[in-house]
């Protein structure tokens, strides 16, 4: 590895979030939805380039998940389903989050993301404080614990704040921990249930038989369609229903930019298995691999990748494992993809509430049951944040500092850049714009033809374009050649149009 090519760091530090949302509004990736009027909170638009990428991390998927598998086939359902769905599902009745509210300055709160504890000097309780949860909420809380026992001029030995869930207050404590928004204790309520799903009306009417609900997920869509699937294709258990499509969750806190949003999109399939007790762990665990494996393979760096195994005693009643893999975000490690196994508990629900029999018939068993699931589901935004932190990098090329975003060419929003050397000379410019149009017709190709030329390749460093085209006066004077740039190393090679069309064929779509 030469030195450009050398990670600039290991970890990914705090300040990288900062840096990153300000690239993806800088370069068009993402911007805040509705932003000329000040935005709204938990929405976001994808802008020319995070439209592109997103869409690679989409297609990627569907063709590794649908497209180069026999057992699994895919689906589009909608995002308004019968409420009864909603009903059989559980969601209308348990989709829940622990709000509390701030009845000073009307903020919520996921109370199992407030934190809080006891400022001790010299042994005495003197205040308290509050946080809310990330990686730095132990230092934050110690500082504000200073800043009380210098206040009240207490002397004597600060004791490190000890932080629990407002979860796990007691009631005589909601009085007494500070509000995150004022600073000032009693304004707190003590958690409540609050529903997360959006809610709707369906038809002119409105009342209460036209309420209906943004989807809060999309394996439902998938539950419901299972015998209309199984009628309609030739699947037989074990075999999976995948889908793509956006989701709805009225957060009580949405945050960490695309991570924690109200519209999100995700990816789920439901790997479809007989009941029997000894087929689900090794399933579960290939699909955990598998998994894994597939997110390595779109360029997430593996060290970041962890995995949280849930214990027993904090699964759903129904459920019989879940493993989450994770990743590390630059304000900590959080949940990327869930990988649960479902036991039959949705088909029961949806048979139970439909009156419509959902079992299978299996015939190499000669035996009818209601098959049991594997659930992978991740959020595409989630995978887009961790592409775009795995990617980052500051580093030196031709002595000139740069950013770089190391994409994997099949993630890569752009391709492949034309960079004609002058725009002056009509042969030389005729030349790359056949090779645009030429290019075109296969990928997502930028031209550019303004500027000194290591400032283009800059400009498309910085948006993990992993190849650069550069057309010169020896391509129409002497060789017919092109100069092919590559992005990490810098390398160089002279090719003809075909050498190039071979090269990037096999780079991109692999050989
Ligand atoms: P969390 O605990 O982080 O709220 P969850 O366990 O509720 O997530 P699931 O219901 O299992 O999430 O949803 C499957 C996947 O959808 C998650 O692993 C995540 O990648 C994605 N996802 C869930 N909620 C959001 C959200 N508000 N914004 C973006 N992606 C989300």
């Amino acid at each position: 590895m030469s030195d450009a090519t050398k990670p600039a760091q290991n970890l990914p530090s705090p300040e990288l979030m900062a840096t990153l949302v300000a690239l993806c509004k800088r370069r068009g990736f993402i911007f805040p939805a509705s932003e000329i009027y000040g935005g709204i909170q938990g929405f976001f638009d994808y802008g020319p380039l995070g439209a592109e990428l997103k869409k690679n991390i989409k297609d990627a998927w569907w063709q590794d998940m649908v497209q180069r598998r026999d057992d699994i086939v895919g689906l589009d359902s909608a995002i308004i389903q019968h409420p009864k769905v909603w009903h059989s599902s559980g969601h209308v009745g348990g989709f829940s989050d622990p709000m509390v509210d701030c009845k000073v300055s009307k903020l919520r709160y996921r109370a199992d993301q407030l934190f809080f504890g006891q400022v001790i000097v010299a042994g005495e309780t003197v205040g308290y404080v509050s946080v809310l949860e990330d990686a730095t909420m132990q230092s934050e809380a110690d500082e504000k614990a200073l800043k009380i026992k210098k206040k009240l001029a207490k002397q004597g030995e600060l004791a490190p704040v000890q932080l629990k869930s407002y979860m796990d207050a007691r009631p005589e404590e909601y009085a007494l921990v500070p509000s995150p928004a004022t600073g000032e204790p009693g304004s707190l309520t003590p958690p409540r249930a609050f529903n997360l799903m959006f809610q709707t009306q369906v038809g002119p009417v409105s009342d209460d038989a036209s309420v209906a609900y943004l989807r809060p997920e999309t394996a439902q869509g998938i539950f419901v369609n299972f015998k209309n699937v199984t009628d309609s294709s030739r699947v037989k258990v074990p075999f999976g229903i995948a889908q793509i499509g956006k989701a709805f969750r009225n957060e009580i806190t949405p945050r960490n930019f695309i991570f924690r949003s109200r519209e999100f999109e995700q990816m789920e399939m439901e790997y479809f298995i007989p009941p029997d007790d000894d087929i689900w762990p090794k399933a579960h665990q290939e699909w955990i691999q598998w998994c894994k494996n597939w997110l390595i393979s779109i360029g997430l760096r593996e060290e970041l990748i962890g995995a949280d195994v849930h214990p027993s005693d904090k699964l759903a009643h129904y459920s019989k494992a879940c493993t989450d893999l994770t990743f590390k975000y630059p304000f900590g490690e959080q949940e990327l993809w869930g990988i649960a196994v479902r036991g039959n508990f949705d088909l029961t629900q949806h048979q139970a509430g439909s009156g419509k029999s959902l079992e299978y018939f299996d015939e190499a068993r000669k035996e009818k049951y209601t098959p049991h699931v594997i659930e992978p589901a991740v959020g595409v935004d989630r995978i887009f944040l961790a592409l775009l932190v795995s990617a980052y990098y500051e580093d030196e090329m031709d002595g000139e500092k740069r950013v770089v975003l190391r994409l994997s060419p099949r993630l890569a929003p752009i391709k492949v850049a034309i960079l004609p050397l002058v725009k002056n000379k009509p042969e030389l410019v005729a030349f790359a714009d056949k090779l645009h149009a030429q290019l075109q017709r296969r990928y997502n190709v930028f031209y550019d033809a303004a500027g000194a030329i290591g400032r283009r390749y800059r400009r498309m460093d910085e948006v993990g374009t992993p190849f650069c085209v550069t057309v010169d006066f020896d391509t129409i004077e002497k060789d017919n050649k092109v100069t092919l740039r590559e992005r990490d190393s810098g390398a160089q090679t002279r090719l003809s149009v075909e050498e190039l069309m071979k090269t990037l064929e096999d780079r991109i779509l692999g050989p």
